[in-house]
């Protein structure tokens, strides 16, 4: 919390400037670039938050911008890798397995503490991915490109369009191993039981909804309801109450630090 993150000043004004408008952003923030049609993510997520607090800081602003000058926090659950900001050179997580997936070991205990607790409430929370490497990344997405490229589109149309669901190698967060893809990867995994019970208790295992519907515009990821992130319990807890992403945190917690 206390650590100087070093996000670049732009990026902290626009911040600012976007709480200001909080209003007519939280009015509008109903509209979803990406959305499939998938509904029901943000009713659940606030059905525990305060009014006032579920509309603090901004919503979905679609200025944010973390690249120039970025610097990574100096907290390792908070590591920010997303369509602009690539796997930190180095960043070589150490690999357990949990039943068939590989994550980052500091992440296991939480992992399998949320499982059994769902578990314990006869719902089953499986994993489908954990750590990617950046080769097996690279991998994906070039299929992603070759099935869009089938469909008709060009090349560079087949690579946008698949940017919006796959990220490019060396630009998803799997290649941290803080990263899990739930119960078999499906388009309608936010209609169960498992993802309702997710949106009320992840938190208190540490993890987030890391790509919500209604923060496409800024992830720059369609909604995926099947994704979570390790951020820690603390960080967590705090981006469910003030309903922020992670690049929305990450400049919400540079601004509360003085940063800009
Ligand atoms: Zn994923």
């Amino acid at each position: 919390m206390q650590k100087k993150l070093g996000i670049m000043k732009r990026a902290a004004f626009t911040l600012l400037c976007a709480a200001g408008c909080l209003g007519l952003l939280t009015a509008t923030s109903a509209v979803f670039f990406f959305a499939l049609g998938d509904s029901g993510a943000p009713e659940e997520r606030e059905d525990e938050i305060p009014a006032e607090q579920a509309a603090a800081p901004p919503a979905s602003s679609g200025s944010l911008v973390l690249e120039d000058g970025f610097v990574q926090p100096d907290d390792w659950r908070l590591v920010l890798v997303n369509f602009e900001t690539p796997v930190p050179s180095g960043c070589e997580p150490e690999l357990i397995a949990v039943g068939s997936v590989q994550v980052d070991k500091r992440i296991e205990e939480d992992l399998t503490a949320m499982m059994e607790a769902a578990a314990k409430e006869g719902l089953a929370i499986t994993l489908s991915s954990g750590y990617r490497s950046t080769e097996r990344q690279a991998e994906l997405f070039q299929n992603a490109v070759e099935e869009n490229v089938e469909l008709g589109m060009n090349l560079e149309m087949a690579e946008t369009v698949a940017a919006e669901s796959v990220a490019r190698a060396e630009y998803s967060e799997h290649s941290t191993g803080l990263a899990v893809d739930l119960n078999g990867v499906l388009e309608t995994f936010d209609e169960t039981a498992e993802y309702r019970w997710l949106l009320r208790h992840a938190h208190e295992y540490g993890f987030v909804l890391r790509y919500p519907e209604d923060k496409a515009d800024v992830t720059k990821i369609r909604f995926e309801p099947w994704h979570f992130r390790y951020v820690g319990a603390e960080h967590a807890s705090k981006m469910r109450l003030l309903n922020l992403c992670l690049e929305e945190y990450l400049l919400y917690l540079d601004a509360q630090t003085g940063g800009s």
